[in-house]
């Protein structure tokens, strides 16, 4: 009884310390932050960023709004990533999604808050367009870090999230036309007038025909994208989420790096952030995230530091360029003094584009070429 006495009072000592910080924690920036940033940081100059991959530049305005109100660094993340998971039409992250091999869009997202050092995440969760937001709430309304498939989605509804359906039309002309690549069964049969042309049956409209293009594009090369981000304050606070469709056409359950706090995402707000888009298989293997971070840690610049994680995928594959063409991958990473860095492992995206990254420094939002592991094309799988 005096035990169990003993250890109420120390719970409730601890409920109004963590009660007591957490108003200094999210009153805007973090005063415990703020206190450390200057202790621990070694050079002037931090300054308001936001690092995102490319698919988040026309929203990194709204993330820089928040951190130039004082917000707080993960939800200026949050004010990026959420834009990009609302979008129909960004068919790698939230609505819109290419979904897995039995048709569902199945999301998967984490969050990373530097000042309270503390984190959340979900995989493989359906029928909820905002899992970066379902993730802080793991974060700040459990004792939990991840929580996967059913029960995400019912924790996210007992929280108070919108069901929804999230296969846009697009998405799911597209998953149709991947099953016919993959099976006569799911092609007209040879006594079909459309025999062989299952996509010009599915496409019967203008607006339709119009997805030709990208639909090939995404049956023949089925990886796909995510949008990670991260931003540090101008008194040093970082914080960062990465949140996902994950690979199209995956088998149902398949979780990527995204959601991995230490692989797709990692923040340590002594140091910074580092996060991922890409083949997450490959990223899982070396904890990249994680790796990023302990090398800044040691010194490396944003960029050394991702270079280094990149040089580790491509050892596993001895560096073999016929392996390592068949996937992409890219790190972006920040400390906290607000310096930043992209690297890819190839420098153009199998259409030829060049890979990029998109950096907002407080006075306008660009995208930034990567620097390149390997120069030419990547993603042929
Ligand atoms: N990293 C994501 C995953 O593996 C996918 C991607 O970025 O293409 O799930």
């Amino acid at each position: 009884m005096e035990k169990w006495t003993r250890r109420k009072f120390f719970l409730s000592t601890l409920a109004g310390s963590v009660v007591a910080s957490s108003r200094g924690l999210f009153a805007g920036t973090s005063k415990a932050g703020s206190t450390e940033a200057a202790a621990i940081q070694t050079k002037s100059g931090a300054r308001p960023l936001i690092i995102s991959s490319a698919n988040g530049y026309a929203h990194l305005d709204d993330g820089m709004n928040v951190l130039k109100n004082g917000g707080d660094t993960l939800d200026a993340a949050l004010a990026v990533v959420t834009k990009v998971e609302d979008d129909p039409n960004d068919d790698s992250v939230g609505y819109g999604g290419l979904p897995n091999e039995d048709g569902v869009v199945e999301l998967d997202a984490s969050v990373m808050h530097g000042p309270s050092r503390r984190c959340g995440a979900v995989a493989s969760i359906t029928k909820i367009k905002n899992p970066s937001l379902v993730a802080k709430a793991v974060m700040e309304k459990t004792n939990h870090v991840m929580i996967v498939g059913e029960g995400a989605r019912k924790f996210a509804e007992d929280e108070g999230f919108t069901p929804m359906n999230l296969l846009t039309e697009r998405s799911r002309i597209a998953w149709l036309a991947w099953k016919a690549s993959t099976s006569p069964n799911w092609r007209p049969g040879i006594d079909s007038p459309e025999w062989k042309e299952k996509l010009a049956m599915l496409l019967d409209t203008p607006e339709k025909q119009a997805w030709r293009e990208h639909i090939e594009q995404v049956v023949k090369y089925p990886i796909t994208g995510t949008i990670n981000c991260l931003a540090v304050s101008a008194n040093g606070d970082v914080s960062g989420t990465t949140t996902t469709s994950g690979l199209s056409w995956k088998i149902a359950g398949r979780v990527g790096d995204s959601p991995i706090i230490g692989a797709g995402l990692c923040v340590d707000g002594e140091i910074g952030g580092a996060g991922s888009t890409g083949r997450g298989e490959e990223n899982i293997k070396i904890s990249g995230g994680h790796t990023i971070v302990e090398a800044m840690r040691r010194g490396a610049s944003p960029s050394d530091a991702c270079m280094e994680a990149m040089k580790r995928v491509a050892r596993n594959y001895k560096a073999f360029p016929d392996r390592l063409k068949l996937f992409h991958i890219q790190f972006y990473a920040v400390n906290r003094n607000g310096e930043y860095g992209g690297v890819s492992l190839w420098e153009k995206h199998i259409d030829g584009r060049p890979v990029q990254y998109a950096v907002h420094d407080g006075t306008q939002a660009r995208l930034l070429p990567t620097t390149y592991l390997n120069a030419g094309i990547g993603g042929d799988y």
